[in-house]
């Protein structure tokens, strides 16, 4: 018996099913390269769901949480810390003017954007959140309801209320569906788990209107899309808008759990005391490593890295979308890569792990390549070789 297979057992016995898992037991990890418990190597185009966005154990977070984790791990939101309030200063000055909520995973972040927006709408009886279909925005009873995909909600009804799903990209629709109880819209810029649609200017720019002239919340969920993912440190900075909240996770913590609710200065104050609270968010130790993704993004210019890898590998994937028929479209926006097939996706991804590049499929169809911003030309040339090589055995 492997040690994989020791600890798939061990799984079976002990940990709940909830998810579809790959047998593969990852040890230790470094930028895009990982290590199974068999000594397996991997390149790593997909880390963690993009919570390892800027490479696995990296160095800075690695130092951060060393020194921190030797001075104090935790400290109640009753009293104050100075790492919480650099972090909230940093994440302010790399986006717009305004407030930040801690919390520690994206749908928490999402489940404070529609409780500030509730608050909000409270006092003129609007609480009606817009999303739309094919978004995700997480696992708990409010998120899944406002996930446009009917197959996270089957089997939890009844679900809370207030909450109505229109097309992507379709400003008519939005338009359309807002009515005198409407109180926010959410939206991904980019639905990644929806199979890499990005939004387009035009909508997204008359989105922020129609909720300006309707006195409705713009929230935007940036938990995969945010911390220099799409080259730009926030995305909603490629569409000349500003958003009135945006929510961040994963990237965030470089590999620790942390949410965070950022609301503009119109909306900062709406949660007051006692409104809303999370015990972990914000610690010490995970502002820390937060701090030092923020400066690891800046001090080696991975918002540069991530535009130029993301060009090449772009430029590279379109020269095979011109050899395999069933290359339908390539969607991208720097290091967030959508690659639309006409057949299904998931016994590539399979034959990727088996050949050392783990990638990831989004609704059947779409490779979702996610490298860290950290990528370095050889390793994009790497997974290249091992995506051609299982493309022409399709052929
Ligand atoms: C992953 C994700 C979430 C949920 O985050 P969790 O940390 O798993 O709760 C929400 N929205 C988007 C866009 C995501 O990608």
């Amino acid at each position: 018996m492997s040690k994989t297979d020791r600890v798939v057992k061990m799984y079976d016995e002990y940990v709940m099913n909830t998810y579809k898992r790959t047998s593969l037991c990852l040890e230790k990890a470094k930028g895009a390269r990982v290590e199974d418990i068999d000594g397996r190597e991997y390149l790593d185009f997909f880390p963690g769901w993009a919570v390892s966005g800027i490479g696995h154990c990296h160095p800075k977070v690695v130092a951060a949480i060393g020194r921190q984790s030797k001075k104090l791990l935790h400290v109640s939101n009753n009293f104050y810390s100075e790492l919480q309030a650099l972090l909230a200063k940093t994440i302010i000055g790399n986006s717009f003017p305004g407030k930040v909520f801690f919390c520690n995973s994206g749908a928490e972040a999402n489940e404070a954007a529609i409780k500030l927006a509730r608050r909000y709408g409270h006092d003129s009886g609007r609480f009606e959140i817009i999303t739309c279909f094919k978004s995700f925005h997480g696992r708990t009873l409010a998120t899944i309801t406002a996930t446009g995909q009917d197959k996270v909600k089957q089997g939890f009804e009844p679900l809370p209320e207030g909450f109505r799903h229109v097309p992507f990209n379709d400003i008519e629709a939005v338009s359309e569906a807002i009515g005198n109880k409407t109180v926010a819209v959410m939206l991904e810029l980019i639905q990644c788990e929806g199979g890499m649609n990005i939004a387009d200017v035009g909508y997204v720019k008359a989105l922020r209107k129609l909720c300006d002239d309707k006195d409705i919340l713009l929230i935007l969920d940036e938990v995969q899309t945010g911390m220099g993912r799409t080259g730009k440190i926030f995305c909603y900075q490629h569409y000349g808008i500003t958003p009135d909240v945006m929510t961040l996770a994963k990237t965030l913590g470089g590999g620790v759990p942390i949410g965070a609710m950022v609301a503009r200065a119109k909306f900062q104050d709406v949660l007051t005391p006692g409104s809303h609270a999370s015990t972990f968010g914000g610690s010490p130790i995970v502002s820390a490593a937060a701090l030092a993704v923020f400066e690891a993004i800046k001090k080696e210019r991975l918002l540069r890295n991530a535009n130029r890898m993301g060009a090449a590998l772009r430029e590279k994937l379109e020269g095979l979308k011109k050899r395999y028929h069933f290359i339908k479209e390539i969607r991208s926006k720097a290091l967030t890569i959508g690659v639309e097939l006409s057949i299904k996706g998931d016994d590539i991804v399979k034959q990727c792990t088996a050949s050392g590049l783990l990638i990831n499929c989004a609704q059947d169809t779409v490779l979702r390549i996610m490298p860290p911003l950290t990528v370095k030309k050889k390793e994009l040339d790497a997974a290249i070789e091992i995506l051609d090589k299982i493309f022409a055995r399709i052929t």
